[in-house]
């Protein structure tokens, strides 16, 4: 009988119960959506503290985003109290590797960074590439340049989550690595055309690597390459990481690309205990390198002692969702999963709605919620909104207003990703460590002060000349003001003659005052609490000013959104308060990573420094030992001046990780609006889907291998359907707005 069973295990099905307490080892539980995964998962947490004697600190629970890590921490926090749900490491991919660079990457040979690199995120990293092809091809416009550069990043982001590139020390070497892929790849000899592209390739890549080592930072599939490269190349850290994690828990395992793939196995084998669940028929994430045979051959020949555990209930969908769902999956070639069994009764018919064209579907839409809600049948944020592409959501957003509709746009234009927050961001960030290359060049003009892009080129290739990165020339390096003062007492490197730079008097002016008013930052940053130095920077870089005269607005002058100053000069509010809430890993979801690391007697634990239980990251020995970096010996801060920038650092690192997906979750009241990817794990009481038109769903792209690529599409229309737990409504239109118009 259930209710015999302690707490943690109520609610849980027969076949629930044996997964979660199925004995250690390796674990993998292969099932549909709604089955119960994720709360199976959940549970076995709870059961590996209960019922092994586990320690929450020694669990690695690895979830698809940081929204989804926290939600499992809050529910064990339920269970087994506060403290175990701090302690225990709930997060992503990223933010473990993020966690275990920081502290460990000074131990890998050839990084070219140290501890205090930053991250920099899909959006800076093509920033940085733009700004080489621009170099390079200084007649091309913006738009081709930029495409070039989006095109750069993708080839640049395939190659490393393939791991093809972990074992590269130099940029040359990451260059070849990728180079070396492309030739392999071919069937006959290269043509010269390829040959001249691979080249270009090759060198784009070689600089771009220079370029991030010149900043300190790293994009994220660095977070995790060089974290492989770390565990396989260190054997301290290795084991180090072996006995800490004893159990390492992963959900979502089918969208795991090779480089997560082989974090896993270097976190678990030989003998780890892994507990993994997935379902491959949701694996939607290919095009970014994921792959399912992850869950099914790999394991099974890394593995082969896993036990096997299939879930067959659904628990989420009334029947008919269930039915339909499955109908459409089991059109897949490589379909071979017995069916999902509905545990809830048949429900509200499924709609299929025919609309003219996409004004009349988005029209129709909002009032068919405006209806739902009106009779207060849903709670508005149990309605969501699944669209395939981020395009659709203008019209739709355009009727919610119309209809007063509130609703969250989840992974739309994030907090973070706001220009005037990025803006502000970037102050710090070039305030906090004096070398960061990309923040630099994004607001050494902004607001508007007199040292345009022909000044900038100008420094730059004076900079390059002498091998120096700008931040280099014109902060020098290390920060100004070595010795152990509680402030790095100011004193810019000399500037060479305005002459010799080609800068104009007014530039030169405007160039020294910038200077000046840098350091200021970094002192203010390093010697107050975080959300005062963002004022400071707020304040006397004069953002504010600029935000009120129209200066971030894209849009010209009359077209602006009424009001859009006003949300801006808001955002900038919301960033100071939520700096001024921040601790460490309030932001990813990390949680305590390095809180009672080696609590019983470390052979290697040399550098721990004594770390004791506390929940805070890199607290005292820890800070003072790396205020900024790895400065020279003769290079050092005050503690507290030190403990500051290491507080804004992370602070800059962890809104990096913050992933769109993650945003417009919890507490928010309104409807849901987001892309079908960004469903994946979630669940609401009614789902619309428009859009169902050939071309958009599915949206194959002309370069794809068809089957492959309808089979994605297909799984990800899967993943759609099976949000739903009460009602589903689909859409199509005679005339489509987007692609395929008419299909
Ligand atoms: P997905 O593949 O979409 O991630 P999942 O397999 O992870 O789905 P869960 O999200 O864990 O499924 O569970 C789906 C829903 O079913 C949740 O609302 C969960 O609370 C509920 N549920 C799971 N198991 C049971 C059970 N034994 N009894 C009642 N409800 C359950
Ligand atoms: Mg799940």
């Amino acid at each position: 009988g259930q209710h015999q069973e302690p707490p943690h295990l109520r609610q849980l099905s027969e076949e629930q119960l044996a997964a979660v307490t199925a004995p250690l080892g390796t674990v993998r539980v292969v099932a549909g959506p709604g089955s119960g995964k994720t709360r199976v998962l959940t549970s076995r947490i709870a059961h590996l503290i209960r019922a092994h004697g586990a320690q929450p600190y020694q669990i690695l629970a690895i979830t698809f985003t940081n929204k989804a890590a926290n939600e499992m921490k809050e529910r064990l926090a339920a269970i087994l109290g506060e403290e175990a749900g701090k302690e225990l490491f709930a997060g992503t991919f990223h933010g473990l590797c993020y966690r275990i660079l920081k502290r460990h990457i000074a131990d890998l040979q050839g990084t070219g960074r140290d501890a205090a690199f930053t991250i920099y995120d899909q959006d800076m990293s093509t920033r940085v590439l733009a700004r080489l092809v621009r170099a390079a091809n200084p007649d091309w416009g913006g738009r081709a340049a930029n495409s070039k550069a989006d095109e750069l990043q993708d080839a640049i982001s395939k190659a490393k989550s393939r791991m093809l590139t972990w074992h590269a020390d130099t940029p040359r070497g990451v260059a070849d690595a990728i180079q070396q892929h492309a030739i392999m790849q071919l069937e006959d000899q290269p043509t010269a055309g390829e040959l001249a592209r691979w080249q270009e390739l090759g060198d784009y890549v070689e600089q771009y690597e220079r370029a991030m080592r010149d900043s300190n930072a790293v994009d994220f599939d660095d977070l995790l390459g060089l974290a492989v490269a770390l565990l396989r190349g260190n054997e301290a850290v290795h084991r180090r990481y072996l006995r800490r994690f004893r159990h390492v828990l992963v959900d979502e395992f089918q969208d795991t690309n090779a480089t997560q793939y082989e974090l896993v196995k270097l976190l678990t084998l030989p003998r780890g205990d892994l507990f993994i669940v997935g379902d491959p028929d949701q694996s939607i994430y290919s095009f970014r390198g994921a792959d399912m045979t992850n869950m099914t051959q790999a394991l099974r020949k890394d593995f082969p002692e896993a036990q096997i555990y299939a879930l067959r209930d659904n628990y989420r969908s009334c029947a008919r969702i269930v039915a339909t769902a499955e109908r459409v999956i089991e059109q897949n070639d490589d379909w071979q999963r017995a069916g999902l069994r509905p545990r809830l009764p048949a429900g509200h018919p499924i709609e299929v709605h025919v609309l003219e064209d996409s004004h009349a579907e988005a029209e129709h839409i909002a009032k068919e919620i405006k209806d739902l809600l009106r009779r207060g049948e849903h709670p508005e944020e149990q309605v969501a909104v699944l669209m395939r592409t981020r395009m659709q959501a203008r019209l739709l957003e355009q009727q919610l207003v119309l209809h007063k509709i509130p609703y969250v746009m989840v992974g739309g234009v994030p907090f973070w990703r706001r220009v005037e927050v990025q803006d502000v961001m970037a102050y710090l960030r070039l305030a906090v460590g004096l070398r960061d290359d990309v923040a630099l060049t994004r607001i050494i003009n902004t607001p508007k002060r007199s040292v345009g892009d022909t000044s900038v080129k100008k420094l730059r290739a004076h900079a390059a000349e002498r091998d120096l990165s700008l931040c280099a020339l014109l902060f020098g390096r290390p920060p100004a003001g070595s010795g152990a003062t509680s402030s790095a007492a100011a004193s810019l490197p000399p500037l060479p003659d305005r002459k010799e730079l080609g800068l104009t008097p007014q530039a030169a002016a405007a160039l020294q005052a910038f200077r000046e008013l840098v350091l200021g930052l970094h002192e203010s940053v390093g010697s107050r609490p975080l959300a005062e130095a963002i004022e400071d920077i707020i304040a006397k870089t004069g953002y504010e000013q600029h935000v009120k005269e129209g200066g971030c607005s894209s849009m010209k002058k009359g077209e602006q959104q009424h009001g859009e100053h006003a949300d801006r000069l808001m955002r900038l509010e919301q960033l100071v308060a939520v700096a001024e809430e921040y601790v460490p890993g309030s932001l990813s979801g990390a949680g305590a990573f390095d809180a009672d690391f080696d609590v019983a007697g470390s052979e290697d634990g040399s550098d721990s420094g004594g770390s004791s239980r506390t929940s805070g990251i890199d607290e005292d020995a820890e800070v003072t030992r790396h205020p900024c970096g790895s400065p020279p010996p003769d290079y050092t801060y005050a503690p507290d001046y030190s403990l500051h920038l290491q507080h804004a650092q992370n602070f800059l690192d962890e809104a990096a990780l913050y992933s769109s997906a993650d945003e417009g979750g919890q507490g928010a009241r309104g409807v849901r609006v987001m892309t079908m990817h960004a469903a994946k794990g979630l669940e609401f009481e009614a789902v619309f889907v428009p859009g169902l038109n050939d071309g958009l769903v599915p949206l194959l792209r002309p370069d794809d291998d068809r089957r492959d690529a309808l089979s994605e599409e297909r799984r990800l229309f899967y993943v759609s359907l099976t949000r739903a737990k009460q009602r589903l409504r689909l859409s199509h239109t005679w005339e489509s707005t987007f692609f395929g118009r008419g299909r």
